[in-house]
């Protein structure tokens, strides 16, 4: 946990953060920025920098966050498809040092990104 992490104030409930989905490992909540219909973020609770810091531990819960988004897509009504993104360091746009998944939907969505 880091106290001055933006992500990590969100899954704490500190800042009102509406979330969309809460789980024991996981929280999810709407991007401030959202860049299709629905944009949502998949964080997990505990404070991993990126994608480049997993440990082997966290290879169980990596499968509940893919679960957690499966679960999302079907509320959000996503039956068309959806894209997952996970932007890592800063030639992969990685704007907030905590591990987030965004789930983007409900347009299609041109390949390859930019
Ligand atoms: P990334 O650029 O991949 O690190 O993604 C960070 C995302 O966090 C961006 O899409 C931002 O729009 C989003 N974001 C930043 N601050 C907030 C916030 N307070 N609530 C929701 N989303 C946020």
């Amino acid at each position: 946990m880091h106290s001055d992490c933006l992500f990590c104030k969100i899954a704490r409930g500190e800042l009102g953060t509406e979330l969309v989905l809460e789980t024991e490992n996981f929280v999810a909540f709407r991007d401030i920025n959202p860049q299709a219909p629905t944009h949502i973020l998949v964080i997990p609770r505990e404070h991993i920098a990126s994608l480049d810091q997993l440990e082997p531990r966290h290879g169980e819960i990596m499968g509940e966050a893919l679960l957690a988004i499966q679960t999302l897509a079907k509320q959000e009504n996503l039956d068309q498809g959806y894209r997952v993104v996970v932007n890592t360091g800063s030639h992969g746009g990685q704007s907030v040092a905590h591990l987030h998944f965004h789930l983007l939907g409900g347009r299609s969505l041109q390949w390859p990104p930019g």
